[in-house]
């Protein structure tokens, strides 16, 4: 049930005190990088470090410009020599400069160990065939499982990403029963398997493992549903190493976090103060174990809630609520703030909506228009239009309710919308475009 039980029951006491050792560390670690050394420096870090985790507060944040920076970016961040780096990864930023993380041995071992404790925690043991359906590559989710599955004593195939059919025969010819996949990607497999007339529940998958895209619990479910087995959120990002950072345990009631890794804090992203218990904010992360190229106060944008409450596993590390979306991902339409999750949430909760949807933003007449088009579930795609119209009118009237501008809502033909490989793509802003859904 654990992978180590000492790190992962520690007493809160005891692991604050671990946190605090290895921040010190890790400061006095960074100052030696060009990027922070004159940053650090005159910043309230007293000699012999700081006497507790709070006084982090009084340090700068590290955001992903500065990664891109001239003064950070490729090598700005490193406190070892060059040659001491065995491997990089970098973030799937689709604008800018791409972020770039090096690791040394010791960082791939502790990365490795961390995602071996997220695969323990949810189930996964030697013997099992875990194939790894996400990309290899520049992005982390592939090798980075990789090494953690093979820690475990799993069986691992590297799948990647992409090619349905040969994924189902790789499932079928090795008896996988772990799989890793985005979501997306999961409820997208399943309109293959109906092709190839395939019932995934007949399989021997028992466990997935979902990540890299903000989901709901209705499409963890729907994963769940279809294929037969039970289904774990697991975040992380580049900069944070990859996967391996949070991560549900058996209870499904948020995700642990890894503490003696990374030190949690939670930001009102527009004041940059702290966010009250129990509120929603920005996730800022710093590193507490990373040799190569430690980061100080990341604010990652993802948003979500810690819950500090112990757990019903046993486990002490504190628990972040499912990651709700990003910073960036919120669209401002006639002055209202929207998120894509929150159509999502709608959307699921209709049983004739199928398993992928597309948020358009127009302009029309200088105004701004939001067009939902969501695809139907094949067994609601006939040809009874009173029924299909009254169904659109309701999904209206929810989403009303939710984002509080009223939608155009477009029910489609499954299978009909655009697919991506790796995260799904919700949001095809056209504003300034000129050109209608
Ligand atoms: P990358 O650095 O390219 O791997 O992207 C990391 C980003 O993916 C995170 O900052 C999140 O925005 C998103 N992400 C990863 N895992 C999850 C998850 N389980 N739930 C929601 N968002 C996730
Ligand atoms: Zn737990």
């Amino acid at each position: 049930m654990y992978w180590n039980r000492e790190i992962e029951t520690m007493p809160r006491r005891e692991l604050e005190k671990l946190q605090l050792d290895r921040l010190n560390s890790t400061l006095e670690r960074a100052a030696g990088s060009p990027f922070y050394a004159p940053r650090l420096t005159g910043k309230g870090v007293a000699p012999g470090g700081l006497r507790s985790l709070e006084e982090i507060a009084s340090l700068p944040f590290t955001t992903k410009d500065d990664l891109r920076s001239d003064e950070g970016h490729p090598y700005g961040f490193l406190t070892v020599a060059r040659k001491e780096l065995i491997r990089l990864h970098s973030s799937s930023g689709t604008t800018g400069r791409p972020t770039t993380i090096f690791h040394t041995r010791r960082d791939i071992v502790t990365w490795s160990g961390l995602v071996a404790r997220c695969l323990t925690m949810a189930g996964v043991r030697a013997g099992d065939v875990f194939q790894n359906m996400m990309g290899y590559g520049l992005f982390t989710g592939g090798l980075g499982l990789h090494y953690g599955a093979e820690l475990v004593g799993a069986l691992t195939i590297p799948a990647g990403a992409g090619n349905s059919r040969k994924q189902i025969s790789l499932m079928k010819d090795f008896s996988t029963t772990v799989v890793h996949i985005i979501p997306s990607y999961a409820l997208r497999l399943a309109s293959t398997f109906e092709e190839l007339g395939c019932d995934p529940r007949s399989l021997s998958l028992r466990i997935a493992v979902l990540g890299a895209e903000p989901h709901t619990d209705s499409i963890r479910r729907r994963v769940e549903e279809i294929y037969g087995l039970r289904a774990f959120n697991s975040y992380g990002l580049s900069e944070m190493n990859g996967p391996g950072v949070a991560f549900e345990c058996p209870e499904q009631e948020g995700l642990h976090l890894w503490e003696d890794s990374y030190f949690v804090e939670l930001i009102d992203p527009a004041t940059l103060e702290p966010m009250p218990e129990g509120e929603e904010g920005e996730l800022v992360l710093t590193t507490l174990a990373r040799e190569g190229m430690p980061l100080i106060r990341y604010r990652t944008k993802d948003l979500t809630s810690l819950r500090r409450e112990p757990c019903r596993c046993g486990r002490t590390h504190l628990r972040i609520e499912r990651i709700t979306g990003r910073t960036d991902d919120m669209l401002i339409l006639k002055g209202v703030n929207i998120y894509p999750i929150q159509v999502e949430r709608v959307l699921m909760s209709f049983e004739e909506i199928g398993n992928n949807y597309l948020i358009v933003l127009t302009t029309e007449n200088h105004i701004d228009q939001l067009t939902v088009m969501a695809e139907l579930r094949r067994d609601f795609f006939r040809g009874d239009l009173s029924a299909l119209e009254e169904l659109r009118r309701r999904i209206v009237g929810e989403l009303r309710g939710e984002i509080l501008i009223t939608p155009r809502v477009e029910l489609i033909e499954p299978d009909s919308l655009p697919v991506s490989e790796g995260k799904a793509v919700r949001v095809d802003d056209r504003r300034g475009e000129g050109k209608g859904p």
